[in-house]
C-alpha cells in the first residue's frame, strides 16, 4: 500500500511549484500518465526518502463549467477523501485570507491528517503570515520556499510526525544489521561479500580543491573514463574502491570545471550542490585552509545536515599553512559554536595536490558512515533515559510536570528518535536540544545529525 498525501490551498499559494518539486519532473510528463485525469494530477512524488503517491489540486481555477468555487470544493474534498494525509498549503507572503479559511473549514470536515505549511517562506516577508497561519487551528505551520526548495527536511518531519506509528508501514526498510548478518550466515565470505558503495558528494567553493582532490582520489584515467550512467541530466556517478571499500562519487555539472566552463557555474551553485547532497549519504565539504570559513561553507554544512547526511570537513591545502596546530585548534572553536547540528564533525586537514591525509579522509568517511548508520538498542537508550531525567527533569508547565515515558530509535541514516512524552506539544526545545545532546556525546553519535521527534503517550 502506498502512501498518498493530497496538496490543498486555495489558488496561487504555491502548490503547483511544490508538486513539481516533489515529483521532479516536468508536469507534462505526469499529465501524460494514462488514467490521470486532466482536473487532477496525481503522480509518484518523494521527500526524503518516503515515496508517496501525491494529488494535487492546482489549475482548477480554468474551469469553466461550473463556479470556481464549487469546483475546486468538490475536487478538495475528493482529493482529502482519498488521501491519507493533506497537506495544506498558504501563502506566507500575503497572509491568511478568507479563501484560506473556506479551505480550512473543508480539510477539517474531511477529518484527515493535515500538515500545515506556509509555502514562499523565504525572506522576512513572510514572518507576519507565519504567525497568522497559527490561527487556522492547525498547530505551527511548517515554512517552506517550494521556488527555492527550502524547509523540504521540516516538511518531511512533520509528515511523519504527523503518521505517528504509520509512518513505519511507508518508510524504507533498513539495510542495516540484519542485513549484513544474514549475507554472513550464508557464507559467502568476506572477500566475496559486496558491499554497497557508500555515495559521496564533494562540494565547496570554486578553487577550493574539489577536481584536484577528486583527481587524487579516483585517478584522472578513471575520471574521463569511466563515468557510469547519468544520474541526472546534469551529473554523473564514478565508483572506486578504496582499501576494498568501494565508493560512488556524485560529481555535479558544476565540479566539472575544467570540462565545460560556463561563467554561472563558476559561482557556487546552490542548486548543483543540493542535488548533491540528496544523492549521498556522507557529504564532504572541501574548504580552502588558507582562506577557511567563508559564510557558504557554513550554509552549505547546514543544508547538509537539514538533508540529513553525514558530514566531514576537509581542510584542503593543509601544505601551504604555516600553523597547522593552531588553525585546526582556531577552527574547532569555530565550529562548535556555528554547527551545533553537527556537533563534533571530523575535520580532516588534506593536501590535494600531494596526496597527504587523503587516507584519513576516506577513513574518516567510513566511520561517519557507519555511525549514520548506527542503531542504538531500545533497553540501552531507556536506561539511559532514566539517568538522563534524574539528572534533569523536564520543567513543569502551567503547574503541571510533563512525564517522558521512553525513547525509541525509528530509524537511522540519520539516528531519528522517538520520545513519548505526556504533552509533547509542552515540550520546551531546550530540554529536546538537551537529550539530542546527551544521546551524540553517550551514544558517539557524533559529526551526524540527530532527529528527535516527540510522540504523546499517556
Ligand atoms: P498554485 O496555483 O497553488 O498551484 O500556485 P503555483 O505553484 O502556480 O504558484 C503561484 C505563484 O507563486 C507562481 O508565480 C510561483 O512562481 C510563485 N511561488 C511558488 N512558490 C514560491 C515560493 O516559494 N516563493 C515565492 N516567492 N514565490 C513562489
Ligand atoms: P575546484 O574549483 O574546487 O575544483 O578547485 P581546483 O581543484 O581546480 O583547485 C583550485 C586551485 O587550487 C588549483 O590551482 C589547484 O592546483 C590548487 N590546489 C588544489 N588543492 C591544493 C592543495 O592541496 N594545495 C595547494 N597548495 N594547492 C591546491
Amino acid at each position: 500500500m502506498s502512501l498518498t498525501v493530497a496538496l490543498v490551498g486555495r489558488p496561487n499559494v504555491g502548490k503547483s511549484t511544490l508538486f513539481n518539486r516533489l515529483v521532479g519532473q516536468k508536469i507534462a510528463l505526469v499529465d501524460d500518465r494514462p488514467g490521470v485525469t486532466r482536473d487532477r494530477r496525481e503522480a509518484p512524488a518523494k521527500l526524503g526518502d518516503l515515496d508517496f503517491i501525491l494529488i494535487d489540486t492546482a489549475g482548477l481555477e480554468d474551469a469553466a463549467d461550473e463556479t470556481l468555487q464549487g469546483r475546486m470544493r468538490a475536487q478538495t474534498e475528493r482529493a482529502i477523501a482519498d488521501a491519507d494525509i493533506s497537506v495544506f498549503m498558504v501563502d506566507a507572503r500575503v497572509g491568511i485570507t478568507p479563501d484560506d479559511e473556506h479551505f480550512a473549514r473543508l480539510i477539517r470536515q474531511g477529518g484527515k491528517p493535515v500538515v500545515l505549511v506556509a509555502n514562499k517562506a523565504e525572506g522576512r516577508a513572510a514572518e507576519s503570515g507565519l504567525l497568522e497561519a497559527y490561527s487556522l487551528g492547525f498547530g505551527e505551520a511548517v515554512a517552506v520556499s517550494a521556488e527555492h526548495g527550502v524547509g523540504l527536511p521540516d516538511l518531511y518531519e512533520a509528515v511523519v510526525a504527523t503518521l505517528g506509528e504509520k509512518a513505519a508501514l511507508y518508510l524504507p526498510k533498513e539495510e542495516t544489521d540484519e542485513d549484513d548478518e544474514d549475507e554472513a550466515a550464508e557464507g559467502t565470505g568476506e572477500e566475496t561479500r559486496t558491499l554497497k558503495p557508500i555515495r559521496v558528494a564533494i562540494v565547496g567553493q570554486p578553487n577550493a580543491g574539489k577536481s584536484t582532490l577528486i583527481n587524487r582520489m579516483i585517478g584522472e584515467e578513471r575520471l574521463l573514463t569511466g563515468p557510469e550512467a547519468g544520474i541526472t541530466r546534469d551529473s554523473i556517478a564514478v565508483d572506486w574502491t578504496w582499501r576494498g571499500r568501494p565508493f560512488r562519487l556524485i560529481d555535479t555539472a558544476g565540479m566539472r570545471r575544467k570540462a565545460k566552463v560556463i561563467d554561472k557555474l563558476e559561482k557556487l551553485s546552490v542548486g548543483d550542490a543540493l542535488r548533491a547532497i540528496r544523492f549521498a549519504e556522507v557529504v564532504i565539504i572541501v574548504i580552502d585552509a588558507t582562506m577557511p570559513f567563508e559564510k557558504q561553507d557554513l550554509q552549505i554544512a547546514d543544508l547538509v545536515a537539514r538533508e540529513g547526511r553525514a558530514l566531514v570537513l576537509a581542510l584542503n591545502k593543509w601544505d601551504e599553512v604555516r600553523d597547522p596546530d593552531g588553525l585546526r585548534r582556531e577552527l574547532q572553536a569555530d565550529l562548535s559554536e556555528t554547527l551545533v547540528q553537527v556537533r563534533g564533525v571530523p575535520l580532516i586537514p588534506i593536501s590535494a595536490l600531494t596526496g597527504s591525509g587523503i587516507d584519513q579522509l576516506l577513513e574518516g568517511v567510513s566511520r561517519i558512515y557507519e555511525t549514520w548508520n548506527r542503531r542504538v538498542a531500545t533497553a540501552a537508550l531507556n536506561r539511559w533515559l532514566d539517568h538522563l531525567i534524574a539528572r534533569h527533569p523536564p520543567p513543569a508547565v502551567a503547574g503541571r510536570r510533563l512525564k517522558i515515558k521512553y525513547l525509541t530509535q525509528s530509524k537511522t541514516r540519520p539516528p531519528t528518535f522517538f520520545l513519548a512524552c505526556s504533552r509533547p506539544e509542552a515540550l520546551p526545545e531546550a530540554y529536546k536540544r538537551y537529550v539530542v545532546n546527551g544521546l551524540r556525546e553517550d551514544f558517539d553519535l557524533k559529526g551526524v545529525p540527530i532527529r528527535l521527534m516527540t510522540r504523546g503517550a499517556k
